[in-house]
């Protein structure tokens, strides 16, 4: 049976993506089936492996909406083992599709019901809202990584998305665990990068879990999207990709 794992943070721009994409190649290549359920209308992790959005016939839209069947919409990737749901701009109206009928919130966990016995891990990528797509990833995931970023004003927006995760619990009666916090961004010259570190393990009273493996500032990183590769494939020696390769292998090692 799949994990299905949601990338969630409503801050845009602390690595969710990133972390999507490269978490999702590592475990790939650390032979796990992986598939990557693209629910950002901007399409950055579609995009990401090379995946023109411009062409694509069927997504994760045509599933939602029930135009395909949603094994017709996975695609296979650069990477082997690696799969994934991708996405586009049509997906934008979605929320206020969704927001017309009756228990919206379970749309996506209906749809990757039928193809998680496929894969080891699901793992989605969420825009940077609060609003009826991340709740569906909430309601569809088995657990949530909390990506957050080496910098001051990271932990502000924490509180709310921990309510938020709350209270799809208590109304939506579907509890979504916590898998762990993974720093990203970080910049080990400054002294900040260990301060948010410390600060993180102080908010969470040492209750959370916070992934050893932390996520350096890397330019190849930032590079590999627009050559259409996850790091792994663009350059397997970067800081970057081990960082990652490091991170799944603390994952499975959580998993066991
Ligand atoms: P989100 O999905 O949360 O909005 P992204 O993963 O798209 O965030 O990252 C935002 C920007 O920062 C992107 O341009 C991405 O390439 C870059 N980025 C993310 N993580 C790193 C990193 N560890 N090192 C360098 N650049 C990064
Ligand atoms: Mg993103």
């Amino acid at each position: 049976m799949g994990e299905i794992l949601a990338i969630i943070n409503q801050k845009g721009g602390c690595g969710k993506t990133t972390t999507a994409v490269n978490l999702a190649a590592s475990l790939a290549h650390l032979n796990k089936g992986v598939l990557v359920v693209d629910m950002d209308p901007q399409a950055n992790a579609t995009t990401s492996f090379g995946i023109d959005k411009l062409d694509l016939e069927t997504t994760i839209y045509s599933a939602i909406s029930g135009q395909v069947n949603v094994k017709k919409a996975i695609i296979s990737t650069n990477v082997p083992n690696l799969f994934i749901l991708p996405s586009n701009i049509s997906l934008s109206g979605i929320e206020v599709e969704l927001g017309k009928i009756p228990n919206h919130h379970l749309v996506l966990k209906k749809l990757l019901e039928e193809v998680k016995d496929i894969f080891d891990y699901i793992i989605i990528d969420v825009p940077p809202s609060l609003g009826i797509i991340t709740i569906n990833a909430l309601v569809a995931s088995d657990e949530v990584i909390i990506p957050i970023q080496a910098e001051y004003y990271s932990l502000e927006g924490v509180a709310d998305l921990m309510n938020t995760i709350k209270l799809v619990e208590k109304r939506l009666n579907s509890p979504t665990p916590i898998k762990g916090f993974v720093l990203t961004l970080y910049d080990s010259r400054t002294l900040l990068g260990r301060e948010v570190y410390n600060e993180l393990k102080k908010y969470f009273h040492k209750k959370e879990y916070i992934f050893k493996s932390i996520i350096p500032r890397n330019i190849r990183l930032a590079e590999a999207p627009s050559f259409g590769k996850p790091c792994i494939l663009y350059d397997q020696d970067s800081r970057g990709s081990k960082s990652y390769l490091k991170l799944a292998k603390e994952f499975l090692e959580l998993d066991k």
